[in-house]
């Protein structure tokens, strides 16, 4: 059994705010399903506009946000007008295409945090027509001095109501202080650990903010170990082995196909609908280099 990898999560900036990009980085595209992760704050706006994300397309993934302090309010081409506040779950199926903002309700609080999510959806189903969804009817529990929240997917006998299309599962931790857990992993599952507040000692090794632990492959559990308040989210899935290629906003397969959806989205096509009501121009795609290769 090969041992744990860490991978250092890229600083980045989305809407206005500093956010850190654990997934993909170098070395690491996917963890089952899961193709990104941005893990946003915990921060103070300095802008009291707060969060300004135009309207941007999407295909072949579903986004997932799981709001842990602040609120977002939603918009997309499907007409959903939708706030997400702490301990809620929104679902976006981008399938062959759909448009979305994502901004500050105004009045907001003046702290965000939050991680952002993509699911790359399985070649059967990646141009599946569009939904959405939001959930505020997320699991959660206290498992040996942890809250434990549920966002999605079977853990220690809950299950998550949000549904997704390959096997996935998505856990937050929080621990008020001095805390100590073993946790089952099912073989057949690749994971990752992310420290969101706090620090932890997560397989016997101290874990900060801003990098990304993978268990070993195959390993049948995970400790977690805090001395002070700490939050951790757990993410995990079955292998997709499929080759995924991400560009901008899209998950695809193919160059051809991404060159095809940038001009399509910059030109104004009808094909990802478009989202009223935000205060802002829409965000174009960039234009995607020669050469794109899918990675695994
Ligand atoms: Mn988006």
């Amino acid at each position: 059994m090969q041992n744990a990898t860490r991978f250092p999560a890229r600083n980045s900036e989305v809407g206005g705010l500093g956010i850190r990009r654990a997934l993909p980085v170098a070395g690491k595209r996917l963890i089952g399903a899961w193709c990104f992760l941005d893990h946003i704050g915990p921060a103070k706006f300095s802008d009291p506009r707060g969060l300004r994300v135009g309207p941007h397309p999407h295909i072949g993934l579903q986004t997932f946000t799981w709001m842990i302090d602040g609120e977002i309010l939603h918009r997309d081409s499907l007409g959903y007008v939708q706030h997400i506040r702490p301990g809620q779950v929104n679902l976006m199926t981008a399938g062959h295409g759909i448009a979305h903002s994502e901004e500050s309700p105004q009045p907001h609080s003046p702290h965000i945090q939050a991680a952002q999510l993509w699911i790359a959806l399985p070649d059967r189903l990646r141009n599946m027509p569009p939904a959405f969804a939001h959930h505020h009817d997320i699991p959660v529990f206290v498992h040996e001095g942890f809250t434990v929240s549920l966002p999605v997917g079977e853990f220690l006998g809950h299950r998550s109501p949000v549904e997704v299309h390959t096997p996935l599962v998505g856990v937050d931790l929080l621990s008020a202080g001095l805390a100590s857990v073993t946790l089952p992993l099912r073989a057949d599952f690749e994971y990752g650990v992310l420290v969101l507040e706090g620090s932890a000692e997560v397989d016997d090794e101290r874990l900060e903010p801003g990098v990304l632990h993978c268990p070993a492959t195959g390993a049948k559990a995970l400790t977690i170990r805090t001395t002070e308040r700490a939050r951790l989210l757990l993410i995990g899935g079955e292998p997709l082995n499929e080759n995924v290629l991400l560009f901008w906003n899209w998950v695809a397969r193919d160059a051809s196909e991404i060159a095809d959806v940038t001009r399509l989205w910059n030109a104004g096509d009808a094909r990802f609908g478009s989202v009223r009501g935000y205060d802002g121009e829409r965000l174009l795609a960039p234009e995607p280099p020669a050469g794109m290769k899918p990675a695994r």
